[in-house]
């Protein structure tokens, strides 16, 4: 993609201070590792990002491999800042591995980070779990000594796989909601402690969502709730809207395209200093001699602004390379 004209004076500096533009282009923004399902946290003047990190060889059929989450913060959307790896899967003594779709979260001054990993032979399939800090960038500590849920507890489908990409959202009145699933899109109560389920598990129905595939993503603007997830495969980006946080939901068809080169995308949304935003992962990230290119799974998180429309719908989110060089548009509030 060619940069915009109102770029070209700003690449030129750099070109004269010796900086290789590409490596300042907005996105992908995280570029010192291969990072995917991006999951944003706003803390005050700081934008947290947590993201598993893709570790998969240089092989378009290596699979996923994922060890480690990886934390980054910015308070100006444009510089980012690693932050190490404040948690992974051997935190969960009950876990095999896989450091699948995770989500942050803040209660009273406690970070509760709700994470997706393989469970040990006693629940054989994916499981959530929940670790515990005082600080946003840990360390973090499992605040069970167990899982949140097990494959056994949902049964609406057979898979192994059905319990992961976690999202959270905590209401107005205070009560916290834990949503997930693979095909079938579940959610539950949470206690007020954020580490027990306070309800039975629902199951969304099918014709409120736009054909579900996973990645759901809670979160609420006035007094509409949207639910943003994953649909089809390779996917797409689809959301409904309700009035209540239990639905029932009406969809409202796309969110976003495809992510360019990979066969997942994975969405994150926040509004920061009265902007809002959307994260997202591609397999976008540029070859380089010594680890290659993205791939499906090697993965890059972006961010793109969000728009919403006066009516409460949001616009079809342009992925863009330039990002949050770009100015932002104006909502129509
Ligand atoms: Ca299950």
């Amino acid at each position: 993609m060619q940069p915009s004209p109102r770029l070209l004076p700003f690449l030129a500096l750099l070109g004269m201070l010796g900086l290789p533009a590409a490596a300042r282009a907005a996105n992908p923004i995280i570029t010192d590792a291969f990072t995917a399902d991006p999951a944003p946290l706003v803390v005050g003047d700081t934008v947290y990002l947590y993201a598993g990190q893709d570790e998969a060889p240089n092989d378009r059929h290596a699979g996923y491999v994922m060890n480690r989450w990886l934390c980054y913060s910015t308070k100006d959307m444009k510089t980012w800042k690693p932050e190490g790896t404040p948690l992974t899967p051997a935190a969960f003594k009950w876990a095999r591995g896989d450091a699948w779709a995770s989500q942050v979260i803040e209660r009273n001054g406690k970070f509760y980070w709700y994470a997706a990993v393989e469970h040990d032979q006693s629940h054989r399939g994916k499981a959530i779990g929940v670790a515990v800090s005082d600080s946003p960038t840990g360390p973090f500590v499992d605040a069970r000594g167990s899982a949140l849920v097990t494959n056994d507890m949902t049964t609406a489908t057979k898979i192994s796989w059905d319990d992961i990409d976690p999202s959270v959202w905590i209401d107005d009145d205070g009560q916290a909601w834990l949503f997930w699933g693979n095909q079938k899109c579940y959610y539950a109560k949470l206690k007020a402690n954020m580490t027990e389920l306070d309800s039975p598990i629902s199951v969304i129905p099918d014709e409120q969502l736009h054909a579900f595939t996973e990645a759901p993503w809670i979160h609420k603007r006035g007094k509409l709730y949207y639910l943003s997830y994953a649909t089809g495969f390779p996917e797409k980006l689809a959301y409904s809207t309700a009035t209540k946080i239990t639905g029932p939901w009406t969809p409202q068809g796309l969110l976003s395209e495809g992510a360019f080169n990979s066969n997942t995308i994975h969405q994150g949304i926040i509004t920061f200093k009265g902007v809002d935003y959307f994260f997202y992962h591609t397999g976008g990230m540029q070859h380089n001699s010594k680890v290659g290119g993205g791939s499906s799974f090697r993965r890059a998180v972006c961010v793109d602004y969000l728009h919403y429309n006066r009516d409460g719908t949001i616009q079809r989110v342009q992925l863009t390379s330039e990002g949050t060089d770009l100015p932002p548009a104006k909502s129509r509030r």
